[in-house]
């Protein structure tokens, strides 16, 4: 069972040490022919969605992926990774567009870009969530959950194998959000 690690840009290598951690084979995907290599479950991480979309489309990487995410392929998604997956997102454009949640970018302002807290996340209860310039999900449609809310607005969602955090679990010593997802994809 492995994982792929979208590693266009931004906070993809902690991706791998977590999943180091839990002792799940992974690679990077770079470019178009990484694709060739088969993979369970795929991890967009944080970064900046608007140059990972620019980067996607340049190296041909955008169709491919989208289909297999409509086709079920496990995804999780930290930050910029959920505004890729987002269907909505207000005010601005949109990606992937492969769930059903509604997203705002940068939501927090600018004083309150950057900030730690603790707090439940469903089934795994209290874990450290540390937020960088993050978007927050303004609303979940048709199936899909919600997993955590921070003052009232939600970090965390899940629709069929469709993970997203708007907060950055690779950043933190805690591996249960990458436990959960391996377990969620079934490769674990
Ligand atoms: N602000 C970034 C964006 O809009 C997301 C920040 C992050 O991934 N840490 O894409």
């Amino acid at each position: 069972m492995v994982v792929a690690i979208l590693a266009l840009q931004g906070a993809f290598v902690e991706h791998g040490y977590m999943l180091d951690r839990l002792g799940a084979e992974h690679f990077e995907i770079r470019q178009r022919k990484d694709l060739d290599r088969a993979f369970d479950a795929l991890i967009l991480p944080g970064g900046e969605s608007t140059v990972m979309g620019k980067l996607l489309r340049e190296l041909d990487l955008f169709a491919p992926l989208q289909e297999k995410i409509k086709a079920g392929l496990p995804v999780f998604g930290t930050c910029a990774g959920l505004i890729l997956l987002a269907k909505e997102v207000a005010e601005d454009k949109t990606y992937l567009g492969t769930m059903d949640i509604r997203v705002k970018r940068n939501a927090y302002g600018r004083q309150l870009g950057s900030f730690y807290t603790e707090t439940e996340f469903k089934g795994l209860g209290k874990i450290p969530m540390t937020f960088i310039r993050a978007p927050y999900i303004e609303s979940v449609t048709g199936d899909a959950e919600v997993l955590a809310e921070v003052d009232g607005k939600i970090v965390a969602a899940r629709q069929g194998k469709q993970l997203v955090t708007a907060f950055h679990p690779e950043l933190n010593e805690d591996v249960s959000v990458h436990k959960y997802f391996l377990e969620m994809a079934g490769l674990q």
